[in-house]
């Protein structure tokens, strides 16, 4: 018997979610057919993010646009499905564009954002979608195109960044992208040039961080900056917070507090390590005193996606001291937002067969999948896989393993922690990473070793049971009818 409970981090699974793991059979039949990995997306729990959104907006009285953030995911299927709700899409590149125009997004509810090529800013004034400007160049060189052609006006956010409060002593971080804060005013002398090209409808900010107060004063910044419009008499409605709302991927809690002091005792050697070769995730052992900070994300977030939003509504601003969400709708204003990772929340999972079962001084799982094929690492986001036996029972655990990929690299682990199974697997098993479909499925898949990337599969219910077709296969059309 161990001398205290296993370490686990158990994922949080909702109802649709374990309704596709219970479909272990078919499940077992798709990796079979189609070879380890395997991504696995389901459309429709699209639905249910974008509504409990929506509440967020109904609770505080604003309106606008939700703008899915399609990096996070490359299907065909979540696009196309979320085409068909009132949802919008952000595309950061050509070729996402392109994709969001063939899903069947209006040009209305298509943004492009982050620093954009001579073309995608090109096909981006011709479809007419909106432009969420990344520098003041960028304005000139998409004012210069629509010039060139004689297109209709383009509507365009600045993207603004660095931004500072005199309330709190908190400047946001340092920024890749954006117009920095203060020189909102060139921002604004850079679109009045070009007024005939161009016709500003709002500001915008997108930071990469869960900091709530960064995001305040961000948020009370635009606010400023929509009054700064005003008094120009620019008639700028709209505000665009980017995305970063995060997702809840733990069910306990307590798990987590347990396992991060079990890994800072870990680092101190009170304990036997927990991590392949002693890494400490950030955490280090300085003569005996811990250094560092922990590089992992806060896997287990009860306020996340919905509730984070309707949390930074709910916020008192820096400076004049009342909700964030009662001065957006005092100001008329529209609320947009890029949500990336917490539209996704339980949109897919990622299927890996068990190659081989080492056993050693440790126990060696390696997997038909590597540890970009589902970069749950790279991402620091720590969580059990779910195991889906083969034919027969496994062997009672738990099993204390380390999960290695397929590539011949020391580094390619799955994960670098000693992950507890509940059973020992074998030859044959899968192993399910649920909730993957936000960056951890394809962001960063390649080929490396000619392996090949996973292949994605779409889920959808036909009366009580789940069918698949290819991802690219899916079109959320309704089925025909007698009437019809
Ligand atoms: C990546 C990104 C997002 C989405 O971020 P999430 O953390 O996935 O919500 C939104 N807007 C912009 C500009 C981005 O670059």
């Amino acid at each position: 018997m161990p001398a205290s409970p296993p370490l686990l981090l158990t994922p949080r699974i909702e109802p649709i979610t374990q309704s596709v793991l219970d479909a272990s059979a078919l499940l077992r039949q798709l990796a079979d057919g189609l070879g380890s990995p395997l991504n696995i997306v389901v459309p429709e729990a699209l639905d249910a993010n974008v509504e409990a959104f929506r509440a967020v907006y109904r609770r505080h009285r604003l309106r606008g646009h939700i703008y899915f953030a399609h990096k996070a995911n490359r299907s065909a299927a979540l696009l196309r499905h979320l085409a068909a709700t009132d949802a919008g899409v952000d595309v950061a590149s050509l070729a996402e564009l392109q994709h969001a125009l063939g899903a069947g997004f209006e040009p209305r509810r298509i943004m492009a954002t982050g620093p954009k090529s001579r073309e995608f800013l090109w096909l981006a004034a011709r479809s007419g979608i909106t432009v969420n400007a990344d520098s003041l160049d960028e304005l000139s060189e998409l004012a210069g195109l629509v010039a060139a052609r004689r297109l209709p006006r383009v509507r365009v956010l600045v993207r603004l960044a660095e931004f500072a409060s005199r309330g709190v002593r908190l400047v946001s971080r340092r920024s890749r992208f954006g117009v920095p804060f203060d020189m909102l005013s060139e921002a604004l002398d850079r679109v009045d040039k070009h007024a005939d090209q161009l016709e500003l409808v709002g500001v915008a900010y997108h930071l990469d961080t869960i900091g709530l107060p960064e995001k305040a004063v961000a948020l009370e910044g635009c606010l400023a900056a929509l009054d700064e419009c005003r008094r120009r008499d620019v008639p700028a409605w709209s505000i665009d917070i980017g995305g970063g709302f995060g997702v809840n991927y733990l069910a306990d809690g307590e798990q987590w507090d347990r396992y991060t002091s079990e890994l800072a005792q870990s680092v101190l050697g009170r304990r036997p390590p927990l991590t392949w070769n002693g890494h400490g995730y950030g955490l280090r052992n300085e003569a005996g005193t811990l250094r560092g900070t922990l590089g992992l994300y806060p896997a287990h977030r009860p306020v996340s996606g919905p509730a984070y939003l309707d949390q930074l509504l709910s916020t008192t601003a820096p400076e004049q001291r009342r909700p964030l969400g009662t001065l957006l709708l005092d100001s008329m204003g529209d609320l947009d937002i890029e949500p990336g990772r917490a539209l996704l929340d339980q949109c897919g999972l990622v299927l890996a067969r068990v190659l081989e079962v080492r056993e050693g001084a440790d126990t060696l799982v390696r997997l038909d999948l590597n540890a970009r094929d589902v970069s749950l690492e790279e991402h620091g986001v720590l969580m059990d896989p779910v195991i889906i036996p083969g034919d027969s029972a496994g062997i009672a655990g738990p099993a204390e393993v380390f999960l290695l990929g397929n590539l011949c690299l020391e580094s390619d682990l799955i994960t670098r922690r000693k992950v507890v199974l509940p059973v020992r697997p074998r030859p044959g098993d899968l192993l399910a990473f649920v909730n993957t479909a936000g960056y951890f499925m394809d962001f960063s898949a390649t080929h490396a070793l000619r392996q090949p990337i996973g292949r994605k599969v779409a889920l959808f219910r036909r009366g009580d049971a789940w069918s698949w077709c290819l991802d690219e296969q899916y079109w959320p059309v309704p089925e025909r009818t007698e009437a019809a």
